[in-house]
């Protein structure tokens, strides 16, 4: 499938450069697919959905909200982009901001294209992987072929193999130019301890003070590194545009190395920065969980970082008090002491309805709770360490063919091991099941 795009700035009216930024800036396209090629008038910094939703054209959605072409990939993405540009004289050189991941540790590691143009112009374009599908950067790509200044060029960008390449701008620049920060969202990066950190705005979300964000991020990924006693891995923290319907269902979510929050929350860690960062260090560990045992490790860590971070004892007490009602009085989903187990710890995902949500998010939290605090200071740390010592036994649970009742009770296992106690009764009363004798 091949998709065209044909774009021309206007040096004159790309509002935001002036001087020598408008030479460098000959051409600032967005890659955007179109049907018969035509030209169209864009600004830098506009966004594939600005360009491109009129006309029904997009390729691929990406969870920040932008728009962006998918070069290859097994979801649908085109193996061929056109792009039309002006060149900037001797050695002008393409530009394309793009990111490239695979989703789930896929075996590829970056890309390759090609740029072509005509019959005999040919040059390769390789693409380090950017270690998250929404961690779009500039990329140098490729020369342009030698033709005089001004003159128009009609470009292919061809994938040839390796992983999926979304591309949201691209740009033809004079020789030695770089592209101008002020076309893309703003990034805040910090590589001086542990993991990278980055703060990143996503399409139409605004940081208010990035440097602020970046040290609570910061504060919060070491607080949870501390309590683990794990090396911090990469994290970046991607800020939407509140009203995105990718935070329907609350304020923040996770993939990979990355957390999503609110652009209106990022002052309010204790909302969701600690079991945020809770799930990136379990996907750093490389281990498939049960669902509530995910779930259950980000509350409870979220619990005690909080409380020792801000010092919102208040709101700490609060929580355990209803945590350790809900293990006492139980609820629609499990009365304590009830044979049946408690769907709560069977579930594979969030239930849908909220209800059910909170329900289930409460009992996962709650157990593991409870077992920390029989196991006291360390019991994190023996639990990270015990999960990884049982990454064989959870791939099979939660992967293989067995039911949810077996990777439930490795779970209790676990639990009970970084406990150093019997919390046979505890499990029995919360309905969790027994591992096979
Ligand atoms: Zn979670």
């Amino acid at each position: 499938m091949t998709i065209g795009a044909k774009k021309v700035a206007a040096m004159g009216r790309v509002p935001r450069l002036a001087g020598a930024a408008l030479l460098a800036a000959a051409c600032v396209g967005i890659a955007s697919s179109a049907g018969p090629p035509e030209v169209a008038e864009a600004e830098s910094g506009l966004s594939v959905r600005e360009a491109a939703s009129d006309r029904g054209l997009v390729a691929a959605r990406c969870a920040t909200g932008q728009i962006c072409v998918r070069l290859g990939g097994k979801e649908g993405g085109v193996s061929r982009l056109e792009l039309h540009a002006r060149s900037r004289g001797a050695g002008s050189r393409l530009w394309l901001r793009l990111a490239c991941h695979e989703r789930w540790n896929g075996r590829w590691k970056g890309a390759s294209l090609r740029l072509v143009a005509g019959e005999s112009f040919s040059k390769p374009v390789e693409v380090a992987d950017t270690l998250h599908l929404e961690r779009f950067e500039w990329i140098d790509a490729a020369p342009l072929p030698e033709v005089p200044d001004g003159a128009e060029i009609d470009l292919g960008l061809e994938w040839l193999s390796g992983a999926a390449v979304d591309v949201d701008q691209w740009a033809v620049l004079a020789a030695r130019a770089r592209p101008d920060p002020a076309w893309s969202p703003r990034v805040w990066i910090d590589g001086s301890e542990g993991g990278p950190l980055e703060v990143r705005e996503c399409d139409g979300a605004s940081v208010f003070d990035g440097e602020w964000v970046m040290k609570l991020l910061r504060e919060s990924r070491d607080d949870v590194a501390l309590l683990l006693g794990a090396s911090p891995p990469p994290l970046f923290l991607f800020a939407l545009r509140a009203g995105d319907g990718a935070l329907d269902a609350g304020p923040a979510f996770q993939n990979r190395f990355g957390i999503f929050v609110r652009e209106d929350e990022l002052h309010l860690p204790w909302r969701s920065y600690a079991h945020e960062i809770s799930h990136v260090f379990e996907e750093q560990s490389g281990v498939p969980l049960p669902w509530f045992l995910s779930e259950g490790i980000a509350g409870a860590v979220d619990l005690v970082v909080t409380a020792r971070r801000f010092g919102r004892e208040d709101w700490t007490r609060e929580r355990e008090l209803a945590l350790d009602r809900l293990l006492v009085e139980g609820d629609a989903f499990h009365q304590p002491g009830a044979a049946a187990v408690n769907p709560a710890f069977l579930l594979q995902r969030a239930p849908a309805d909220a209800d059910g949500r909170r329900s289930a998010y409460e009992w996962s939290t709650a157990l593991v709770f409870a077992a920390a605090r029989t196991g006291g200071d360390g019991f994190f740390r023996r639990l990270h360490a015990g999960i990884a010592e049982h990454g064989v036994d959870f791939v099979r649970d939660v992967r293989g063919e067995r039911d949810g009742l077996a990777a439930a009770a490795l779970a209790g296992r676990v639990l009970s091991e970084a406990a150093g106690a019997d919390l046979a009764e505890l499990f029995r009363s919360a309905g969790l099941p027994a591992a096979a004798p």
